[in-house]
């Protein structure tokens, strides 16, 4: 039977989840993103200023959803200079359009750029101090109680943040890993981590992933280091609503591009099959060295390929890779899940 791991109804919706503006240290106003953003294709961006969370409903319009979110984060305890600190930072997208809670806020710390302005306690539900701590409990506690309230939380950067696999497999909680983070990438981390995906998936985590921006546009938009458009998530619902786009990210009807298209994806028979635009590799990878490649050229591009999922995959996940060398990465899926 064939099971669709992408739902074969509704289209794709381009995102990007990971966003900054003037309301913290962005350098576009909110209005002057969704501009940028609907200009190249996008309809969905989560405002993800630091620390703060705004909604937008005045950008909404029949093509262009706004999901309330903010990024939190909680820095290592050190005399150090932030420059050699290590961070976390997590991205919180609520479920629902009506849910403004600001989980493990404090009342004075980490709000930063122009984020204080904005401060409204009386949209704050309670405004007793959490008092983040940096470990893996401390950060675990925090995703657990983001998703506790209603959110979707990403994991970011861990290169940015000076983070190892030291740091990351201890949190327990995030829905979805920041497969990639375009911002770090133009700013020269090495911010594409596959590597950090298979290792919490071989930890037995059932998280997704994503790529984004975290777009601050300090250089211009027509320049090398424009940070916007670069990192994004499709995400394929049945409509362009606030509760359809969010349910699509909590059941992982999505995929995660810095350029490839993932048109369809399904499991039939044993076999993971796949559909893509023209590409010049597609990759199944799973948790053990059964890995298997596919090769296409300039002239004779592959657009689709199939995959025997083996007895000790534990998961697979697929990924793509085009002309320009660029890659876009599925969910992982795990075989105990697929034979359901
Ligand atoms: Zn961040
Ligand atoms: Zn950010």
């Amino acid at each position: 039977m064939k099971k669709y791991l992408l739902p074969p109804t509704g289209r794709f919706y381009k995102a990007n989840l990971h966003c900054h503006t003037t309301i913290s240290d962005g350098h576009l106003t909110p209005e002057e993103v969704k501009e940028l953003y609907k200009r190249h294709g996008y309809s969905v961006v989560a405002f993800t200023d630091h620390d703060i969370l705004i909604p937008h409903p005045e950008l909404r319009d029949a093509d262009f959803l706004p999901l309330n979110s903010y990024e939190m984060e909680v820095n290592e305890p050190t005399s150090a200079p932030f420059s050699q600190t290590k961070t976390c930072h997590m991205c919180l997208i609520a479920l629902e359009p009506d849910n403004l809670k600001q989980v493990c806020w404090h009342k004075d710390r980490y709000l930063f750029g122009n984020a204080p302005k904005y401060v409204d306690r009386s949209v704050h539900d309670d405004n007793e101090n959490y008092d983040r701590v940096y470990s893996h409990e401390g950060v675990s506690d925090m995703m657990k109680k983001a998703r506790e309230n209603g959110f979707f939380v990403t994991y970011n950067h861990p290169r940015w943040s000076l983070e190892n696999y030291s740091d990351y497999i201890g949190y327990e909680g995030m829905n979805a890993l920041e497969i990639a983070n375009y911002s770090c990438l133009v700013g020269g981390f090495p911010e594409y981590d596959p590597q950090v995906y298979d290792d919490l998936l071989r930890a037995g985590r059932r998280i997704f992933c994503i790529a984004a921006d975290d777009n601050h546009n300090i250089f211009p938009e027509d320049g090398p280091y424009c940070d916007s458009c670069g990192g994004f998530t499709m995400i394929k619902a049945e409509k362009l609503e606030y509760r359809e786009i969010t349910r699509a990210l909590e059941l992982g009807n999505f995929y995660a591009s810095q350029g490839p298209e993932i048109r369809e994806l399904w499991y039939e028979d044993g076999k993971l099959h796949v559909r893509t635009s023209p590409a010049r590799k597609i990759s199944f990878c799973c948790a053990t060295r059964h890995t298997y490649s596919y090769y296409g050229t300039d002239e004779n591009p592959i657009t689709e390929a199939e995959y025997e999922v083996p007895q000790d995959a534990v998961y697979v996940r697929v990924n793509v890779v085009d002309e320009k060398g660029r890659p876009a990465d599925s969910n992982a899926y795990f075989t105990d899940e697929l034979e359901r």
